[in-house]
């Protein structure tokens, strides 16, 4: 087909992607400038109208775009990735091995914005007869996701295939979160003074419990389909000052993860009263939270994926539920229905990293097929 992706020219993109350092700024030093020129630069000489929108200083989302009218399809891929501390190899090095790319970012997740991009190319190269597609390329996913928080602010595509690296399962839905700090006060006294002092850890140790039973015997038995249970945990304790003084504070952070339908602000409201029981007078202070990603297999964009990687590959994806969160969440927040579908290899966040370029190929080969669909 001659307006299919190209697989020499994956290859070469993707080593050359995997070659230029993005690490968030939050996890090391660096940042996505540099990714997002060459991006928009490649993008802009294959056809696209592409352009940098700088999110901070230093901190720049690619948008891209092609054909006039909607549907719009948005093609998703962050640009950076973690710190490159303690890797094995030439982080940089994007060596082929084997059929694999070496490096970091390399499979978290430079093969899914290689895929989307040489897709972008191959439509844009086609021609496409109706319908846009958009290519969102975010900085930022690996910390706050501030890349994402933007793109949904400035753009409107009528759906979206964000491609970090699923081994080729679709996932539809997945988990939220979110992130409370719990205070407990009580006097600062001479460690002596038993007469005085109140000890504030003590006073924690009832909350302590009281959520561990919580997430036991009530959050356990709370289910959605594909991603089983949700979650708490306390994550964080500090408290006290010497040993021979009593504790005046003791700070607990608690994480709990939310089914993919919660709302945050019930489920902070249900932990509240839970630290209450335990402690009248205790603090609770939501400070993050993330709403979970929404889906099934039977939407529209569900189904051109679906169908698309049936057809390159000759069976129908399975079709799966994460509790990991992503920034599927926040397009779908935004009213954009979402799924993740993408590449495979092995090492995200670890010492080697790589990705599989048969794989990447393949879904540069689907992305562009599911387009078509999508557009009908
Ligand atoms: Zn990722």
């Amino acid at each position: 087909m001659a307006d299919a992706p190209d697989p020499g020219e994956i290859e070469g993109l993707l080593r050359d992607l995997v070659a230029i350092p993005s690490v968030n700024p939050a996890l090391g030093e660096g940042n996505e400038a540099a990714i997002a020129r060459f991006a928009a630069d490649w993008l802009r000489s294959r056809g696209l109208s592409a352009a940098v929108e700088e999110v901070e200083p230093g901190r720049a989302n690619v948008h891209a775009e092609v054909g006039v009218g909607g549907p719009d399809l948005c093609l998703y891929g962050h640009l950076d990735t973690v710190s490159v501390r303690g890797m094995t190899g030439d982080p940089y090095g994007a060596s082929l091995r084997e059929g694999r790319v070496y490096g970091r970012g390399a499979h978290d997740m430079k093969g899914g914005v290689a895929a989307v991009m040489s897709a972008a190319a191959a439509l844009a190269a086609a021609g496409i007869p109706r319908g846009r597609l958009s290519v969102a390329l975010l900085c930022d996913e690996e910390w706050k996701s501030i890349g994402a928080d933007a793109y949904v602010r400035r753009h409107h595509p009528d759906a979206c295939i964000l491609t970090e690296p699923t081994d080729g399962q679709l996932e539809v839905t997945h988990k939220g979160f979110i992130w409370l700090e719990v205070v407990t006060r009580g006097r600062a006294a001479h460690g002596s003074r038993w007469d005085l002092g109140v000890s504030a850890i003590a006073g924690m140790a009832p909350v302590v419990s009281a959520l561990d039973a919580f997430d036991r015997d009530v959050l356990r038995r709370r289910e959605a389909p594909l991603v089983g249970p949700a979650s708490l945990h306390c994550a964080l304790i500090e408290g006290g000052t010497g040993v021979s003084t009593y504790a005046d504070t003791c700070r607990l952070q608690v994480e709990r993860r939310l089914l993919p339908a919660e709302d945050p602000e019930l489920a902070s409201a249900e932990i509240g009263a839970v630290v209450r029981a335990a402690c009248p007078d205790a603090e609770v202070r939501p400070y993050f939270a993330r709403t979970g990603l929404v889906g099934d297999a039977t939407t529209r964009v569900a189904v051109a994926v679906r169908e698309a990687a049936a057809g390159v590959t000759g069976r129908e994806p399975d079709v799966v539920g994460a509790g990991g969160w992503t920034d599927a969440a926040v397009f779908s927040a935004a009213g954009v229905p979402s799924v993740l579908f993408g590449a495979s290899g092995a090492g995200a966040h670890e010492t080697e990293e790589w990705a599989d370029l048969a794989s990447v190929v393949r879904l540069a080969r689907i992305l562009a097929e599911a387009a078509r669909r999508f557009w009908g």
